[in-house]
């Protein structure tokens, strides 16, 4: 059977992905990889909307956190952690590990952010030199108000840090535009390649922790990263397949372009969410983001028992709820190398599954409304 990915990540590779993947490793010292790689760091600026340089690492996403932390931070700086999913929980429980005092602000699971808490946060203690955030908190699939925290936190002494590694290429994200200072990604999400990469980019006023900064770090040091990097080189053997499987996939987002790749996203993410009420279903809190619909598994349905259908029945694989969400959510990722006829086969299978469990529905309204979003 066909299976599918509807899961945040890992996501579909698209062809031309995968057959780059079949090719003769290059040799990470040799001029073909620099060719390569400068292509490469072209097209990461392009997607992270900076002119600053990406930092790449052979790494998943949480590798890129931890660095971020070790590279900007000394033993007892004091910042805030916006913790509205396991993802939140994730920065703090870094910083910890580090001795970095994480100030937590915690947000019920499934709700936005209200920005003048942080305002109110920073206000009250000028010691806070950063805040922690997500982009897209996937574990809730809520998009948070990046613009807004931006504007609050570059009037202060503090650098806003954004994990967007489900968000990047999906969820709109204008870093030199609106100031924001560090941003997160990593490679099994929007950008379509195997798990392995992720990458930070950075501002000068991050730059500028960077340089006071005393806390452990020798694979990750961002000062060398960044030294080697500029020579199109990196410090020492990175994925190499992975990244030209990146070119691959940078090649195909520039040529759709920023703005339409998120478009697609979001008018996928819409037609998600329609299909899912017109369903009878609830969506979970305010689920909003373009990367996954986060939907409440109602009563009388078994959670396990509805993913186990639809992925053994229909080859479709959605992703449950974590931590305090297990057993209580699914999450359907439109996320990547996704189009029209994928959303449709995601709501069908849903719809097929749920009236096998005896769920109340007519068969074919969740199609149709996700149709009517998607005919536009
Ligand atoms: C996937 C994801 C990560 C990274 O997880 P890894 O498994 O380390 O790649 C981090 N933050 C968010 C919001 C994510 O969705």
């Amino acid at each position: 059977m066909k299976q599918r990915l509807f899961t945040p990540g890992p996501t579909p590779l698209p062809e031309e992905v995968r057959l780059s993947q079949a090719k003769e490793i290059l040799h990470h010292r040799s001029k073909e990889f620099s060719v390569v790689f400068q292509e490469v760091r072209q097209g990461l600026k392009y997607i992270f909307q900076t002119e600053n340089e990406v930092l790449l690492f052979t790494a998943s996403g949480t590798g890129a956190m931890e660095a971020v932390i070790a590279n900007l931070f000394s033993s007892k700086d004091k910042v805030l952690a916006i913790r509205g999913g396991k993802f939140g929980e994730r920065w703090a429980d870094i910083a910890k590990i580090f001795g970095v005092e994480a100030i937590p602000l915690d947000i019920e699971w499934g709700s936005t952010v209200n920005i003048h808490l942080i305002e109110k946060k920073l206000d009250a203690d000028p010691k806070i030199k950063a805040v922690f955030t997500q982009l897209v908190e996937t574990s809730t699939g809520v998009a948070y108000d990046i613009q807004g925290m931006a504007e609050i936190v570059k009037k202060r002494d503090a650098v806003l840090i954004v994990d967007a590694v489900s968000g990047l290429g999906a969820q709109p994200l204008l870093a030199d535009e609106w100031g924001v200072d560090v941003v997160v990604g990593a490679s099994q999400k929007a950008l379509m390649i195997p798990p392995g990469l992720s990458f930070v980019s950075l501002s000068t006023r991050a730059w500028r922790l960077v340089e006071n900064s005393d806390l452990p770090k020798y694979y990750w040091d961002f000062k060398k990263t960044k030294l080697t990097q500029e020579k199109n080189q990196t410090p020492y053997t990175p994925a190499v397949s992975l990244i030209c499987a990146l070119r691959e996939s940078l090649n195909l987002l520039k040529k759709e372009g920023w703005g339409n790749v998120i478009k697609r996203h979001a008018q996928l993410a819409e037609a998600t969410r329609k299909a899912v009420l017109a369903l009878g279903l609830e969506l979970f809190g305010e689920a909003n983001s373009n990367v996954v619909t986060a939907i409440k598994v109602p009563l009388r349905v078994d959670e396990k028992n509805l993913r186990k259908i639809m992925r053994g029945k229909y080859g479709v694989n959605v992703a449950g709820g974590q931590g305090e969400l297990s057993g209580k959510i699914i999450r359907i990722a439109h996320l990547g190398w996704m189009d029209f006829c994928d959303i449709i086969m995601a709501i069908s299978s849903l719809e097929m599954a749920l009236w096998e469990l005896g769920y109340p529905l007519k068969l074919g309204k969740g199609v149709a409304a996700a149709e009517e979003v998607l005919k536009e």
